[in-house]
C-alpha cells in the first residue's frame, strides 16, 4: 500500500549534525525518510531545512523535532494522501514502474502477462513492443556507461541486454541474434490444437521490445529494430530475436 507522503519543513543551523538527528528521528517515530533539502540565504544565518519522507504522522512529532539541537523552528508539518487513486486499488497494477520494481523476480513476468491478457489480439503486436521499449528504457539506466561505448551489436547484446534480462532468460549470441534456449517470457504450446490455433498472445513481442529499449539508448550504435525470426510458440525449437540495423 501506498503510504501518505510527509513534507517537514524546519529552520535550522547550518550544523551538519541536525540533519543525522532529524532523519534519526523521523525514523524513530515509524516514518520512512526520503530525501531533503538544506536551503541557505547568503549569509547563512537563515537555513530551511526540508524533509520528506512516508507514513504516519505522530502527534508528538512536531515536539520532538523542537528539541533536537540547532532546530529552532518547525515551520510546517504536510502530510499529503498519495494522490493517484489507481495506485491505492491496484498497488501492483502491470505498470511499466511496478515491472521494472519487481524486475528479477517472478512477479515482474506475472505483471507482464497480465498486462498483454488485457489487449485485444489485432492491438497486441504494436502495444506489447511498445510496453517492453518502456521497460527497456528504464531498465538501460543501470547501463547508461556501459550503451555509450558500444560500437558493436554482439558485444552491446552480451554487456548490456543479457545483464539486463538475468535470470530471466538463458542465451546464446552471434550474429547480432539472441538465441533463447530458456526463457520466461514465452511458453511452449500445449498439444497440436493450441498450435493450430495460433498463440500470438505468447509471442516475444514484450522481450523484443526490451532489447528494442535497451540497446536504441545507446548514442553509439546504429538505431535497431528487433525481428522475432523464430518463436517457441509458433513452434519454433527455440526463441530467436534477430537484431537489424534499422532502415
Ligand atoms: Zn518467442
Amino acid at each position: 500500500m501506498n503510504k501518505p507522503k510527509v513534507a517537514i519543513t524546519l529552520s535550522v543551523d547550518a550544523n551538519p549534525g541536525v540533519l543525522g538527528h532529524t532523519v534519526a528521528l523521523l525514523l524513530e517515530s515509524g516514518l520512512k525518510y526520503q530525501k531533503h533539502r538544506l536551503v541557505s540565504n547568503a549569509d547563512q544565518s537563515e537555513n530551511i531545512l526540508t524533509l520528506e519522507a512516508t507514513g504516519e504522522v505522530s502527534p508528538e512529532l512536531q515536539t520532538h523535532l523542537i528539541t533536537i539541537p540547532g532546530v529552532h523552528a518547525v515551520v510546517k508539518i504536510e502530510s499529503s494522501v498519495v494522490k493517484n487513486p489507481e495506485n491505492i486499488l491496484q498497488p501492483e497494477s502491470p505498470s511499466v514502474d511496478n515491472i521494472v520494481k519487481f524486475w528479477q523476480t517472478p512477479r515482474a513476468i506475472e505483471l507482464i502477462q497480465q498486462f498483454e491478457s488485457g489487449l485485444k489480439s489485432k492491438e497486441r503486436e504494436q502495444k506489447s513492443t511498445q510496453f517492453g521499449e518502456q521497460i527497456g528504457c528504464l531498465l538501460s539506466e543501470e547501463y547508461t556507461d556501459i550503451l555509450f561505448t558500444q560500437t558493436s551489436i554482439d558485444d552491446a547484446l552480451r554487456q548490456v541486454v543479457v545483464p539486463a534480462l538475468g535470470n530471466f532468460v538463458e542465451t546464446e549470441i552471434k550474429n547480432n541474434a539472441l538465441y533463447l534456449i530458456r526463457s520466461d517470457f514465452v511458453n511452449a504450446p500445449r498439444g497440436k490444437l493450441k498450435l493450430l490455433l495460433g498463440l500470438d498472445q505468447e509471442r516475444c513481442y514484450v522481450i523484443s521490445g526490451i532489447v528494442q529499449g535497451l540497446l536504441n539508448q545507446s548514442a553509439t550504435l546504429p538505431k535497431i529494430c528487433v525481428r522475432r525470426s523464430k518463436c517457441v510458440a509458433a513452434g519454433d525449437s527455440m526463441c530467436v530475436l534477430q537484431v537489424d540495423v534499422a532502415k
